[in-house]
């Protein structure tokens, strides 16, 4: 039979997402959302929307979030762009501020694995700088890769390790030649944003998301913030692939939500307790837990196998995130859930242990 795909489509290798099951109830922790509910005022949004307004396009420029996302994190909102979230943010990062077979892009070997998959989409070539043994990545290493720009999740991910504010301020100095672009996902849980730098350094773009921190992830939103002239390469691109990406119902509800900052930092300071209380768990059951600054831990068995506890929690009805890659294969990513889920995977962990 004829193949009508593209050869550039024939060729791809596509991100894998977490699984959605739909074949059993799981307790499920390994999508890092949020086990609390969205604010409760976001909630009212959502439930007294106008129907019929619908019939109408949203504003391309998400103007009226923007502005909400502004005054949230004390930024004007020519600062701010809005997407279908932050992976959409993330894709247009390439075209917006890397050339086609130019020097490419410089990121860590274990990080968001999107990264490789959008360069690969877009033709950026991309060097992937080795964390060191401790899963800590060496920004001076970052510094020296030859790219047009770099990217960085803080916190990281699937190791859950933050970088202090200081020493991302260090690094942005010292790159000031080419794009930073901080994929702030996990930012919530760990407290400190490089959103403030942005003033003083123009090749500074941070990438965050409503997914995560403000329990919207069925929503699909995200944001970035920077410079005008950052904020301007991303609207380019944006007009150039989908005018409306953020709806009218989200752009209501994300407002909302970003406006109810008491509400969330009550929540994701629960996350951020229950974090360490099951990271002390964990050790007590013989697991290594690198220090997260995330709503996830990664963690890795004296005895079993990464597969082996992914595959024993599974059957024992608790969904965990495992990738068969070089250096992590014998870790899983567990989300942080709530504390009944959290006390679920400890009870199937002790039996799996034993
Ligand atoms: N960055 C990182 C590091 C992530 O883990 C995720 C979630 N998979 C995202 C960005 C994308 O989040 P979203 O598209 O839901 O905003």
């Amino acid at each position: 039979m004829k193949n009508y795909l593209s050869e550039r489509a024939r060729k791809l290798a596509p991100y894998t997402a977490g699984e959605q099951p739909k074949d059993r109830k799981y307790v499920k922790l390994n999508t890092n959302e949020n086990p609390y509910p969205p604010s409760p005022k976001a909630a009212e949004v959502l439930h007294s929307f106008d129907a019929e307004s619908l019939k109408l396009y949203p504003a391309p420029d998400s103007s009226a979030l923007c502005a909400a996302i502004a005054a949230a994190e004390g930024v004007e909102p020519e600062n701010v762009f809005c997407g279908n979230g932050s992976d959409e943010i993330l894709a247009l990062c390439l075209p917006a501020f890397f050339d086609e077979g130019g020097e490419g892009a410089a990121f860590a070997d274990i990080t968001y694995s999107f990264y490789p998959v959008f360069c690969r989409f877009f033709g950026v070539p991309y060097t992937q700088i080795p964390l060191e043994e401790d899963f800590t990545l060496d920004l001076e290493k970052l510094t020296r890769a030859s790219a047009q720009g770099v990217i960085v999740a803080n916190p990281n991910a699937p190791t859950g390790i933050g970088i202090s504010l200081p020493e991302i301020e260090n690094f942005v100095r010292e790159n000031s030649g080419r794009v930073v672009i901080l994929d702030e996902a996990y930012m919530p849980f760990f407290g400190q944003s490089a959103v403030p730098l942005i003033r003083q350094y123009k090749n500074l773009l941070v990438v965050k998301t409503f997914s995560k921190g403000y329990s919207l992830a069925g929503m699909r939103c995200g944001y970035a913030v920077g410079d005008v002239s950052l904020i301007d390469g991303l609207c380019r691109c944006k007009d150039c692939f989908n005018s409306y990406p953020v709806d009218r119902v989200c752009q209501a509800v994300c407002a909302a939500a970003v406006s109810d900052g008491a509400y969330y930092a009550q929540k994701n300071a629960l996350v951020i307790s229950e974090r360490e209380r099951l990271s002390d768990a964990l050790r007590a059951l013989g697991f290594q837990v690198l220090p997260s600054k995330s709503n996830f831990v990664f963690a890795r068995h004296g005895r079993l196998a990464g597969r082996e506890v992914y595959e024993g929690l599974r059957a024992r009805g608790v969904l965990v995130r495992w990738f068969d890659k070089p250096r992590i294969a014998d870790f899983v990513r567990i989300t942080v859930g709530s504390p009944e889920e959290n006390a679920a995977l400890l009870y199937a962990l002790s039996e799996l242990v034993r």
